[in-house]
């Protein structure tokens, strides 16, 4: 076993960065900026990886890495409302288990994630208990699984289920395998992005195994395409499994044409086919990262301007109803009521002599 490649990334996870004076040997930060991180950090966890700091701008407070995962104080000026946006809970077939439609549910294996997204929408819950599913547990989440013929697709999440060992990994995907009328396991990740390292060839070696598994991953800014983060997808990719990256719009990171075409296109040319921009939803102490819809649909206007439909996601809203479409409408009416779309070139089309 290369154990080498294990190394790397127990290392990150070990020294992983909790507070402001360990992150002040990455980045420079003030008084004030070690104090925030001090007093937020005792309602929401800080987790760091000395990869993910070492991509940061030492200087730039604004820097949108910096952003992404070091406490604000704002966080603790956002109403604490809504800490289930999703009304998850209400979800809950057992301890793990959350079925949200028929032929779909959801596995969380963890609740630990290698760093801690200031706009997670399960911020009331990941990183607050250091908690793993037993096996017991899993055995349990897999025979609920296993007695509903109606469930196609199993996502596995967390937390970040790639945080656990490869032998936890291949446990869980043993035992769906085993269960026929499950076609398709999709494992969400931001290893990818916090801790590539996590990629090893042993892990591989386990996902492999499962034939019709699809990783989602999620990257927001260009500057996490690294050359690490690439060559995990590059693994990833080249030994066919499919990746998905969904990115989520945060204000004063990634809300602008520019930079998520960056995003994007750096995606599609690494053998990533980004599915979706989720538009960030109001959760505990993630205010300050909220944008408006109409940013989201002015950037997806502009991406079908400028960049081929491979690197296009589809903006969404996540609910607890289930993910509602936000793309933009092209549709108008004149003062007629005649409806009509504009193409790229600015010329109308009358829908009447369409159809
Ligand atoms: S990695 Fe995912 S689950 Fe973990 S904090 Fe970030 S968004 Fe939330």
């Amino acid at each position: 076993m290369p154990q080498s490649e294990n190394k790397k990334w127990h290392w990150q996870l070990k020294n992983s960065i909790k507070t402001g004076e360990q992150l002040a040997k990455y980045i420079n930060l003030t008084d004030k900026e070690k104090r925030d991180i001090k007093k937020v950090t005792e309602t929401y966890k800080m987790s760091i990886t000395p990869y993910y700091a070492s991509l940061m701008d030492k200087n730039d407070s604004n820097c949108p890495l910096r952003r992404m995962v070091i406490p604000n104080i704002a966080e603790l000026d956002s109403p604490p409302a809504i800490p289930d946006p999703n009304k998850e809970k209400s979800f809950e077939k057992a301890t793990g288990l959350r079925q949200e439609f028929k032929e779909k549910c959801t596995i969380l294996l963890t609740l630990m994630c290698p760093n801690y997204c200031r706009h997670c929408f399960r911020k009331y819950w990941v990183g607050r208990v250091n908690s793993v599913l037993t096996n017991r547990q899993i055995d349990e989440v897999v025979k609920k699984i296993n007695s509903n013929k109606n469930i196609e697709e199993v996502c596995i999440s967390g937390g970040d289920p790639l945080i656990l060992s490869n032998d936890r990994i291949d446990y869980v995907l043993t035992k769906l395998k085993k269960i026929k009328h499950v076609d398709v396991v999709r494992l969400y990740t931001r290893t990818l992005v916090f801790l590539p390292q996590r990629i090893t060839d042993n892990l591989i070696k386990v996902l492999k195994k499962y034939p019709t598994l699809y990783i989602c991953t999620h990257f927001n800014h260009p500057k996490e395409l690294t050359k690490e983060s690439i060559a995990a997808c590059r693994k990833i990719a080249d030994n066919g499994i499919p990746i998905f990256n969904q990115s989520v719009l945060l204000k004063g990171v990634n809300d602008n044409s520019k930079t998520m075409k960056d995003l994007l296109w750096g995606l599609v040319k690494n053998k990533v086919k980004p599915l979706y921009l989720q538009h960030c939803i109001k959760t505990m102490g993630n205010d300050y990262l909220v944008t408006k819809i109409d940013v989201g649909q002015k950037i997806i206007k502009d991406l079908y301007c400028h960049m081929s439909v491979l690197g296009i996601p589809l903006y969404d809203v996540i609910l607890y109803s289930g993910k509602v479409l936000m793309m933009p409408d092209y549709v108008k009416k004149d003062k007629n009521g005649r409806r009509f779309f504009t193409n790229l070139l600015e010329e109308k089309f009358y829908i009447d002599k369409l159809e």
